[in-house]
């Protein structure tokens, strides 16, 4: 196994095909990722103003790297081994950002410092939940900016892809040109204020081709879960390709017919909301890996 470093002077603001990669890798092979925040580190005060922000330099993910072997139709199982926060994140909204957009008269900015697992916000120490807002792999035919999520990951702002978990997304080109950036110190299921705690990061991952896997993706799974994540223009729609996702694979996997899959999901999945504040929303339906694997299923062991 080779451990390869690779900094965030490779910055990408969109996934796409023609992307030069930034580093070779093998399968199987780890990478240590530096990433600056959501900004690329440019606001360092509370006091700054919103005007003095470069807007094409918003949403960077580190990258891309390309994993020797990877073939469109294959699936990356991205292990997330560890994330490193830096010591302070930063929070923004203002009028037409996030839900109270409609609301807010104007930007405001919070610092906010993070030391030993905890954060100040409001005066209050608070927990953190370290996550990747920004990972995904290149689309087939055209460039996705990296603040839109989609079929191939991208700004999913999913508080479950997190340190431990492994996830699965789509080879569509050749080595599937993987990259991740926009890590959350904390964030709340919704994001409703547009932003997490941005927050540059160094995150540790293992990237592994597998072949002839025929899942759907984005899909997340740790020791206690199995999720599916879908993106879409309305949360509606999301929240149904997200259960659909699911309900198939089991049917597909564990031999059950339409009715049965969706009963279990109906008595024991979760249907829950990712994010509702970027270009398409995202919504992930959550099931306990107990049930998975009773029905005989086996997720790849990727130790
Ligand atoms: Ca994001
Ligand atoms: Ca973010």
């Amino acid at each position: 196994m080779t451990v390869h470093h690779l900094s965030s002077q490779h910055l990408i603001y969109a996934m796409g095909p023609d992307n030069a990669p930034a580093l070779h890798v093998r399968s199987g092979d780890v990478v240590v990722i530096s990433t600056t925040d959501c900004f690329e580190n440019q606001i360092q005060s509370e006091k700054q103003e919103f005007g003095t922000l470069d807007w094409d330099r918003i949403n960077p993910a580190t990258g891309p790297i390309f994993v020797a072997g990877a073939e469109p139709g294959d699936i990356l199982a991205v292990s997330i081994e560890k994330i490193d926060l830096d010591n302070h994140g930063v929070m923004t909204t203002g009028p037409n950002l996030g839900v109270l957009g409609d609301e807010l008269q104007e930007n405001t900015i919070r610092l906010v410092p993070v030391t030993d697992d905890q954060m100040d916000l409001l005066g209050h120490r608070m927990p953190i939940n370290p996550m990747i807002g920004v990972i995904g792999t290149a689309p087939r035919d055209s460039s996705v900016p990296c603040g839109t999520p989609g079929d191939h990951g991208g700004n999913m702002d999913c508080k479950r892809i997190t340190e431990g978990v492994v996830l699965l997304l789509p080879v569509q080109v050749p080595g599937a040109l993987f990259a991740l950036g926009d890590l959350h110190a904390a964030m709340g299921d919704g994001e409703v204020a547009v932003c997490g705690v941005e927050i540059a990061a160094t995150v540790t991952v293992r990237l592994q081709v597998l072949k002839d896997l025929d899942w759907p993706v984005p899909m997340v799974f740790d020791n206690h879960e199995v999720m599916t994540i879908a993106s879409a223009p309305t949360l509606d729609e999301a929240a149904t390709l997200a259960t659909k996702h699911m309900t198939h694979w089991l049917q597909a996997q564990a031999h059950l017919n339409l009715a049965d899959s969706s009963f279990l999901l109906s008595a024991q999945g979760n249907l829950r909301i990712c994010q509702v504040v970027d270009p398409l929303k995202t919504a992930r339906m959550e099931i306990s890996r107990t049930w998975v694997e009773k029905l005989g299923i086996s997720l790849p062991d990727l130790r």
